[in-house]
């Protein structure tokens, strides 16, 4: 089978590197174009991320020595994947989109959009319906698949299971997300070593109101929002790599803790559909009682998994408990990519 191409928007952030390290070895893709912005075209893909790369294994071989070029369409690739900025991702990932592109992004700025799905595969792949109305909408020969907040990812992997099962009224979260979240070079570390900052900038909106699109029902290529109220509170925390999240739930019909476990473990809604990088098991449950852990547990099933643990009552609501998910893995570039193979497997890369 012939490779899909793979162009990469912003290969140099946090983002996308994670892509390129992810991609390596791919059965379906393979990367063949690198862009960012002008600071860094014309470098090959190893001078201009000298002092930038943070992953322990080398660059891939395949990807080292690619000249970076400017995120324009024009790219030698069969679908882009966008890491870009916020403050420029919305003009570039549209100019692809116009040009024939398919562009699976990460950035924040089209994911509300009525006619853009916002996409994570085990919840809501009936809502790739969308497309085809964007594209006529926008006449656009391509078009824009988005995926959640790195923090909306792992939230939502967790409630999912307990929607389904038992119908959930409200939840109260409240995120510790690591400073890799905010891209490199992120966070001044003055302001961060040995501090616990209570603002992200925009973070507890898109907690409050991305999930009502993702759960929503899709009907005739809309979506109905889900019927869910979300009271969020974002905190950044002096740790690399990981979000926690502390969630408390109002179940529709409350049930057993057991029941609850039970539903976690059973999650495994998209298995036949064979996409290379989606987990066994989309949602783990730690029984311990200290568990998760950002040290001890971002990288189950290769930080694609949202990390469960410390199910118990709450006296406000009915349970609450805690979700660790890998912000750069499931929270962004895994996503992308899981969302590109999705697209492949329900033939939208022909
Ligand atoms: P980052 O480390 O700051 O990287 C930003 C990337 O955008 C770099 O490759 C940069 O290229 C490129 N860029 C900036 N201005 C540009 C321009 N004018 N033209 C073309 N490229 C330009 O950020 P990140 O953390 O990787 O995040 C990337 C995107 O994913 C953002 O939209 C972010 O909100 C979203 N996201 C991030 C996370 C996370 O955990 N970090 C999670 C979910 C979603 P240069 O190196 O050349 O400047």
């Amino acid at each position: 089978m012939r490779k899909i191409s793979v162009g990469i928007l912003g290969a140099t952030g946090m983002v996308g590197q994670t892509i390129i390290r992810l991609m390596e070895d791919h059965p379906w893709f393979e990367v063949s174009e690198v862009a960012a912005s002008e600071r860094s075209t014309g470098k090959t893909y190893e001078e201009a991320m000298k002092n930038r790369w943070s992953a322990s294994e080398e660059i891939p071989e395949g990807v080292r020595d690619m000249r970076l070029k400017d995120a324009k369409p024009g790219l030698d690739c069969d679908i882009v994947l966008s890491a870009l900025d916020s403050s420029v991702a919305s003009e570039i990932e549209k100019s692809f989109a116009k040009e024939g592109y398919p562009v699976s992004s990460n950035a924040k700025n089209h994911r509300m959009d009525e006619d853009i799905p916002l996409l994570i595969p085990e919840i809501n792949h009936d809502h790739l319906e969308l497309i085809e109305r964007q594209r006529k909408n926008r006449g656009w020969k391509g078009f824009i698949i988005t995926d959640p907040n790195c923090s909306t990812i792992h939230m939502c992997l967790a409630l999912k299971p307990l929607i389904d099962s038992f119908g959930i009224e409200k939840v109260s979260v409240t995120t510790m997300q690591a400073v890799s979240g905010a891209g490199y070079p992120g966070v001044p570390s003055m302001d961060i070593i040995d501090n616990i900052m209570p603002f992200i900038n925009d973070e507890e909106e898109k907690l409050e109101t991305e999930p009502l699109k993702i759960f929503g029902s899709e009907k005739n290529a809309h979506i109905q929002n889900a019927d869910i109220r979300i009271s969020a509170q974002c905190n950044r925390v002096s740790v690399r790599y990981g979000h926690m999240e502390a969630l408390s739930v109002k179940f529709s019909r409350k049930p057993d803790r057991e029941e609850i476990i039970d539903s976690f473990k059973k999650f495994s809604p998209i298995k036949k559909l064979g996409l290379p990088s989606a987990p066994d098991r989309p949602v783990v449950y730690r029984k311990e009682e200290n568990r998760p852990q950002n040290k001890l547990d971002l990288d189950i099933e290769g930080g694609m998994a949202s990390v469960i643990g410390r199910l118990r009552e709450c006296s406000i609501l009915d349970y609450k408990f805690v979700v660790l998910g890998h912000n750069l893995v499931r929270g962004a570039a895994g996503a992308a990519i899981l969302n590109a193979e999705l697209l492949k497997a329900k033939g939208y890369l022909e």
